[in-house]
C-alpha cells in the first residue's frame, strides 16, 4: 500500500505544475480507465498487475474464459466510490477458479464480479479475505454475482471432529470479511463440507462497527456437519460480541443449509438481520451473543422436517417482529434462560467467560406469527438468570401442531409480559397464561406465505448458474398448487 500512496503522491505533485491539466483530468478519471483481459496462461501477469498497486480508479481486470489455479493472488489497489476497480469475468461462470488459494482483497472500492469457484480450497485459513494482514483491512468492496461451489480442502476430512476435539482443527473459510462497508450480494454458495464458516464477519476491537450488508443471496446446500462450527454466517466472535457491529443481512435465501443448529449466529450488537427466507433449513437464527439485534420480516418454512427451527434469543435489547415461521418441527421461538449476567467493565471475564449465555433482557418479541410450529420455549436451557423484561405482545400462533412450553414457571413467568396475544390451537394443558386469547386467523396465512416466499426467490443469487435456477425453482415448486 505505501508503494501507491507514494506513487500518488508523485502524480499529485507533478500535477501541481498542470494546475487546469489536473482538473480536467480528475473530471474525467474513468475516461483513461483501462481494461486488461487476461487468460489462463497469463495468470503470472494477471497476478503481478493485481497486487501491483498500478491499478487506477475505473480500471477492469477481465478473466476469459477457463479455469485458473490462482494460488496466492492479491487485488490491491485504490478506487473511489465512482469509480471502483473491479476483476471480473469476461462471461459470468466460465472464469473458473480452482485449486489452492488465498485470495486477499485490499484497498478501497473494489469489486469481484462474475467468478466460479469451483474445486478451490483454502490454502490458510480462509479462502477469501478482505483484508491484507491483521490491521491492514479492505473497505468498500464487494463480492458480488459470483459462486462458490464444492470448495472443500481435499487434504482435509470432511468427517465432524472427534469428540473432545476443537471442531476449528478441520475449519476452512470461505470468505471472512474484516474491515468496512463490504457488500456481498447476489452470490450462492453451497457444498461446503468442512467445518468452518462461510461468510465471517471479523469485528476488530478499535474499528468494530463495519457496515457491511449481505443481501440477494443464495446459500444452498450444506450437508450436516455433527457438530459446532458449521454455521453459513457468523456476525462477531465471542471476544468480540460485546461490540457494535452494524451489519445488515437482508433479502437472502437459506435453503437446505443443514450444516449446524446455528445457521445465522449473531455474536455482536446492533445488527439488522430482516427479509431473509430460510427453507427447510435444519437450524435456526440464533442471537447467540451481544445485544440490540433486530430480526424482522424474516420468513421461516420447516414444512414439518425434523430440526428446522426460528429464532433463538438470548441477551439484551433485541426487537423480534414481523417474522412469519411455517411448520417447523423444532421450535419458532426460544428465549434462553442465562448462565451468568451481561458483562460490564468489572466483570472477571476469567470466572464469567464471553462465551457464556448471558441473560435475555429488556427484548421486545411482537407481531410474529406461528403457523403449526412444534413448539415455543420460554425460559429452557440450563442456568439460573432467568429472563427479566422480555415482551411477547399482539403474536400469533396458530395450527394443530401448535404448543408453547413454559419451563420452570413459577421462577421464569415473572420476567415475561404477555400481552394480547392470539392463539387457534388446543393448549396441551401447561399453561393457562395471562395475554392469550383463543381466536381465528383474521388472514389467509397460506396466501402470506406463499407471497412471502415467492417474493424473495425474485433476483436471488447468480442468475447465471443452474444449481442457482433449480434451487429457486424447488422452492418455487411447493408453491404451484395453491
Ligand atoms: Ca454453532
Amino acid at each position: 500500500m505505501k508503494q501507491i500512496k507514494k506513487s500518488i503522491v508523485a502524480v499529485m505533485s507533478s500535477l501541481v505544475w498542470f494546475g487546469s491539466l489536473a482538473l480536467v483530468l480528475g473530471a474525467s478519471a474513468s475516461a483513461s480507465a483501462r481494461e486488461y483481459v487476461f487468460t489462463p496462461e497469463k495468470t503470472d501477469e494477471m497476478r503481478a498487475l493485481l497486487g501491483g498497486g498500478c491499478l487506477k480508479p475505473g480500471d477492469r481486470v477481465v478473466m476469459k474464459d477457463g479455469v485458473y489455479n490462482l494460488g496466492d493472488l492479491d487485488f490491491f489497489a485504490e478506487g473511489t466510490r465512482s469509480d471502483s476497480i473491479s476483476l471480473c469475468a469476461e462471461n459470468p461462470g466460465k472464469a473458473v477458479v480452482s485449486g489452492p488459494l488465498r485470495f486477499r482483497i485490499y484497498g478501497t472500492y473494489l469489486k469481484v464480479d462474475g467468478l466460479f469457484f469451483n474445486k478451490a480450497w483454502a490454502s490458510g485459513f480462509s479462502m477469501i479475505e478482505f483484508r491484507k494482514d491483521k490491521g491492514e483491512n479492505a473497505t468498500h468492496c464487494r463480492l458480488s454475482n459470483c459462486v462458490i461451489d464444492d470448495c472443500n480442502d481435499p487434504d482435509k476430512s470432511e468427517a465432524p471432529a472427534p469428540k473432545g476435539q476443537m471442531p476449528m482443527s478441520v475449519a476452512e473459510y470461505w470468505v471472512g470479511l474484516y474491515g468496512s462497508n463490504h457488500r456481498v450480494d447476489h452470490c450462492y454458495f453451497a457444498n461446503k463440507r468442512i467445518g468452518g464458516l462461510v461468510i465471517q464477519l471479523w469485528l476488530d476491537e478499535d474499528s468494530h462497527i463495519n457496515n457491511h450488508q449481505i443481501d440477494h443471496n443464495l446459500f444452498g446446500f450444506r450437508k450436516p456437519y455433527g457438530g459446532n462450527g458449521a454455521e453459513i454466517i457468523r456476525v462477531g466472535h465471542s471476544w468480540s460480541s460485546q461490540l457494535e457491529s452494524h451489519a445488515i443481512i437482508e433479502n437472502n435465501v437459506f435453503l437446505h443449509c443443514d450444516g449446524e443448529n446455528e445457521i445465522i449466529s449473531v455474536k455482536s450488537c446492533n445488527n439488522v438481520l430482516r427479509r431473509n427466507l430460510f427453507f427447510e433449513s435444519r437450524g435456526a437464527l440464533v442471537c447467540r451473543h451481544g445485544h440490540y439485534n433486530v430480526v424482522e420480516g424474516n420468513t421461516f418454512v420447516g414444512n414439518d422436517i425434523k430440526g428446522t427451527c426460528g429464532v433463538r434469543i438470548i441477551n439484551q435489547g433485541h426487537t423480534v417482529y414481523d417474522n412469519l415461521m411455517c411448520r417447523l418441527q423444532g421450535w419458532g421461538l426460544l428465549v434462553r434462560v442465562g448462565i451468568h449476567d451481561r458483562p460490564t467493565p468489572d466483570t472477571d471475564l476469567e470466572k464469567e467467560p464471553l462465551t457464556t449465555f448471558h441473560r435475555a433482557e429488556n427484548v421486545d418479541i411482537a407481531y410474529n406469527h406461528f403457523i403449526d410450529c412444534r413448539a415455543m420455549e420460554f425460559g429452557s436451557g440450563k442456568g439460573e438468570k432467568m429472563p427479566r423484561n422480555v415482551r411477547f405482545a399482539y403474536n400469533n400462533i396458530f395450527g394443530p401442531q401448535s404448543n408453547i412450553s413454559l419451563f420452570r414457571p413459577d421462577e421464569t413467568l415473572p420476567g415475561f409480559y404477555f400481552l394480547g396475544n392470539s392463539y387457534g390451537f388446543t393448549d396441551k394443558g401447561t399453561i393457562e397464561l395471562e395475554g392469550f386469547h383463543p381466536a381465528q386467523p383474521t388472514v389467509d396465512y397460506a396466501a402470506i406465505e406463499r407471497e412471502r416466499v415467492l417474493s424473495s426467490l425474485s433476483g436471488t443469487g447468480a442468475a447465471w448458474y443452474g444449481p442457482n435456477i433449480r434451487d429457486l425453482s424447488y422452492i418455487q415448486s411447493k408453491y404451484m398448487e395453491l
